[in-house]
């Protein structure tokens, strides 16, 4: 026999009841955007290689060893993307989107990162992103942490999860820092791993997120960002603590947090628990002034942040796993058995759906007596059982059980407004 082809490693089916989980979750999530006024953008899955090279930075650990990226037909150099924010500013300058104009965005959607397959970390994973252009004030800082504030509020998180904001200045206060703490990590070099002795001067920022002890306590005497801050910056950032306050968000100022891609600017922010062991960030995001430059559009401010929903999901079935009580998927089961009653059956779901689109009806197929359909109806979760044999069919009734209390009632099958209220109640 033929072996099995099995899903590629980290990557991961959603089966039919954990589709249910997200969806209502996605549900929750849109409501919540469309509430401040934010719009859906659907993006490719595959970017030139070179959009993700220029955007993200080549010294980052997404472009250096997570990326998939191929050598198409045409020998086109391609990615599937990583993250949506390269895309999105791609998109709007191709479209024009921010000629006079501020655009408040998101879309949804699977990321692709070669990386080593663990619990809340896998190499095919989805995102809800916000991206915001056109906006320089604190202002905008404030709404998109208020609007994920909102969202876990919603799916009743927000006891699990804590936020942590920096700001990292602007790309010539980074500069600064960067030499100063390269000085300072040239004293520890001996102690440090290969990984961080690359990059000291690679990316030395990077290694102040490192978690291990021995590194923590090294940096604890490290120089400190919030110095080599502009006046300008520091004003903005002070300006969004003053609105988060007055907003009743509580955070905590992470001098540490800097963000792993070198887009980022002035403020940066991470949703954090400590529910999910090391993979603990469930949304991170921070401003990118600089991004649509850099990709050619003109000069424009911008803020995003990414929900990883996986996280979410984990965090959730963790924290809150009665919060979702899922409703069963049907409402009804209409089950029919003897002569002429097929045609009958399928004739009254069609006029059901027709008058009642939000009611969810499964009518039996495969045939079986009136026993075997009961169970399955049972085996599916339906709520009510519609039951048309023979004497129904010359009465004109149909029989009505209510699957939980067994209770039956007859209700003519023309009066399609009084079946479904008995099952909507
Ligand atoms: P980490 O430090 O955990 O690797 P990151 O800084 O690489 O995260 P971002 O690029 O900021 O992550 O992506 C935003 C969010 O997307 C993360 O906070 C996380 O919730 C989620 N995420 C990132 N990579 C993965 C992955 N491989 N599997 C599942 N979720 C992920
Ligand atoms: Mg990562």
């Amino acid at each position: 026999m033929a072996k099995n082809i099995k899903a590629i490693r980290g990557m991961h089916d959603l089966l039919p009841e954990d589709a249910v989980l997200w969806q209502h979750i996605e549900t929750v999530l849109k409501q919540v955007l469309t509430s401040y006024g934010y719009s859906e953008i659907r993006l490719p899955i595959v970017e030139h290689t070179p959009l993700f090279r220029r955007a993200l930075g080549e010294i980052t650990d997404v472009v250096e060893k997570e990326m998939y990226s191929f050598n198409d037909l045409n020998g086109d150099h391609i990615t599937l993307r990583p993250e949506g924010t390269a895309g999105c500013v791609r998109a709007i300058i191709e479209h024009n989107l921010i000629y006079n104009q501020e655009q408040r965005l998101w879309y949804i959607g699977p990321m692709f990162r070669h990386e080593r397959p663990q619990k809340g970390r896998y190499r095919q994973f989805h995102q809800l992103g916000v991206e915001v252009f056109g906006f320089n004030g604190p202002d905008i800082d404030t709404e998109i942490i208020l609007l994920t504030a909102r969202c876990w509020r919603s799916l009743g998180i927000s006891k699990y999860v804590s936020l942590e904001l920096n700001s990292i200045g602007s790309f010539e206060s980074r500069m600064n820092y960067r030499n100063a703490l390269i000085a300072y990590l040239e004293k520890f070099r001996d102690q440090l791993d290969e990984d961080c002795k690359r990059r000291i001067y690679s990316n030395p920022l990077r290694i102040l997120e490192h978690k291990s002890p021995v590194l923590q306590k090294i940096l604890n005497n490290a120089p400190n960002i919030s110095i080599y801050i502009n006046k300008k910056d520091r004003e903005h950032f002070a300006g969004l603590c003053k609105l988060l306050d007055h907003a009743g968000i509580k955070y905590i100022i992470n001098k540490r947090l800097v963000r792993g891609l070198d887009y980022y600017n002035c403020t940066v922010f991470e949703w954090i628990t400590d529910k999910l062991g090391a993979q603990g960030t469930i949304c991170a995001g921070g401003r990118y002034d600089n991004l649509v430059a850099r990709l050619g559009g003109h000069d424009t401010p911008a803020i995003g942040l990414a929900i990883g929903l996986e996280r979410l999901i984990l965090l959730i079935q963790k924290v809150n796993p009665d919060s979702f009580q899922l409703h069963s998927i049907v409402d009804i089961y209409l089950i029919y058995s003897g002569k002429n009653t097929q045609s009958k059956a399928i004739v009254l779901a069609e006029k059901i759906r027709d008058a009642y689109p939000q009611v969810r009806l499964i009518t039996n197929y495969g045939g079986g007596n009136f026993k075997k359909q009961f169970a399955r109806a049972d085996k599916i979760g339906a709520k009510f059982a519609l039951v048309i044999g023979e004497n129904e069919i010359n009465s004109g009734y149909v029989n009505i059980k209510n699957m939980q209390s067994g209770k039956q009632q007859m209700i003519l099958q023309e009066d399609i407004t009084a079946i479904i209220q008995l099952i909507i109640g």
